[in-house]
């Protein structure tokens, strides 16, 4: 170990390391089944990982453009507007990134002052919040209840304010499974019309919705669209979450200034995985047969716990669904997970690591992104579990 003289001067010092990480150590260490990561532990498609291949064996093993492969970004543009009505520019409204979380982060730097506001939604995925804090500016977090998981659109309303630079979204939601209404995007286009307040949409499981229900992409929506950056990732449409290739939609006034960050954050994303992808987008059975492939994981894991003692929460959309154990027990969420852990070896998330006050509700987060073996095994474990 070195020593070093200096001190850190840490620009996040109430932030450790995330929740992902943390609890899949554990899980490793405990040898637990893991029903926490919401990444696959099933492949991907052969064809895809032949595309791949054929992409290094042909010498695509150098810098692809800043912006992304342009045959990557025309298929993007056409499956948006196909898919929602939409048709981006692929010159200058699509960038492709080194992965979604790429994309949230230029996104952030790229439009939010020092001073200003940005409205976030909690429970949130873990990064939101940080990023807003990295740039100086303040989250106006606003809390979603159970169990619906709504967003308070009159709250919202109430907590506008002339620094408001941006609002975060986040559909179909990490971690509570809920998907946004044809509803919530009529009340939000009606708050913002007239404002400069930018939507920063993180639709990562966009293919990901459930009982056949639309996925409500701010694309859908010409008012919204306009003022919107919509982030999407191949990693998980694709079940390639380790590729790191990742998406960013918007009107070329926003993505010139998104793309001077990522010039200079990662320049490009991967070269060989970008062909891949550009390949295997012309077939769209891929990604339009993923919501039923979920759907079925998502109905074997609840019926798998209907004889378990915790309480489902119903998921729309997403890897993941939420399961309450407030009936059970007094323990804390990082408590009962860490008990599920070491005692009955199944891995887990607690919701409170989603709310930056450690709000717990005695709710864990459950992925289903998982092959059945690993569904069924992590649900009789959980089958087993008694009070504290
Ligand atoms: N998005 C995934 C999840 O919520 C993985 C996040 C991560 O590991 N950084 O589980």
């Amino acid at each position: 170990m070195l020593h070093s003289p200096v001190t850190a001067r840490s620009r996040l010092p109430h932030v450790g390391t995330t929740i992902f990480s943390v609890i899949g150590q554990l899980a490793a260490q405990h040898q637990a089944i893991n029903l926490s990561q919401g990444a696959p532990n099933f492949p991907c498609s052969e064809a895809l990982l032949r595309y791949a291949s054929e992409a290094m064996q042909a010498g695509h093993n150098q810098y692809a453009p800043m912006t992304g492969l342009p045959a990557l970004r025309e298929a993007i543009s056409a499956k948006t507007e196909a898919l929602y009505g939409c048709r981006y520019d692929s010159e200058h409204e699509v960038t492709i990134m080194a992965s979604a979380s790429e994309a949230l982060f230029c996104a952030v730097n790229a439009l939010v002052h020092a001073g200003d506001e940005v409205i976030v939604f909690e429970p949130a995925f873990d990064s939101y919040i940080p990023m807003i804090e990295l740039q100086g500016a303040t989250p106006v977090v606003i809390k979603l209840a159970a169990p619906n998981f709504s967003i308070p659109w009159d709250e919202v309303a109430a907590r506008i304010s002339p620094r408001t630079r941006m609002l975060i979204l986040n559909t179909p939601h990490n971690p509570t499974g809920t998907t946004l209404s044809a509803a919530d995007a009529t009340r939000l286009q009606a708050l913002t019309e007239g404002s400069d307040i930018v939507i920063l949409s993180d639709e990562v499981y966009e293919h990901v919705v459930f009982d056949g229900a639309l996925h409500h992409s701010m694309s859908r929506y010409p008012a919204l669209a306009a003022r919107s950056v919509v982030v999407t990732s191949f990693g998980k449409t694709y079940h390639v979450t380790g590729w790191r290739v990742g998406c960013c939609l918007a009107p070329q006034a926003l993505m010139e200034e998104i793309r001077k960050v990522h010039q200079f954050a990662m320049f490009a994303a991967d070269t060989p995985m970008q062909y891949a992808l550009a390949r295997i987008l012309a077939e769209p059975e891929h990604y339009l047969g993923f919501s039923a492939f979920y759907q079925r994981k998502r109905d074997l894991l609840c019926a798998a716990l209907a004889d378990s003692p915790l309480q489902l929460l119903p998921s729309q959309g997403s890897f993941f669904m939420l399961a309450s154990f407030a009936h059970l027990s007094d323990e804390r969420d990082s408590e009962f997970v860490q008990r599920l852990i070491t005692r009955h070896g199944v891995a887990t998330i607690p919701v409170s690591a989603f709310y930056r006050d450690g709000t717990d509700q005695r709710v864990i987060r459950l992925s289903f992104a998982k092959d059945d073996a690993t569904l069924l095994a992590g649900a009789a474990r959980l089958c087993e579990i008694g009070a504290a």
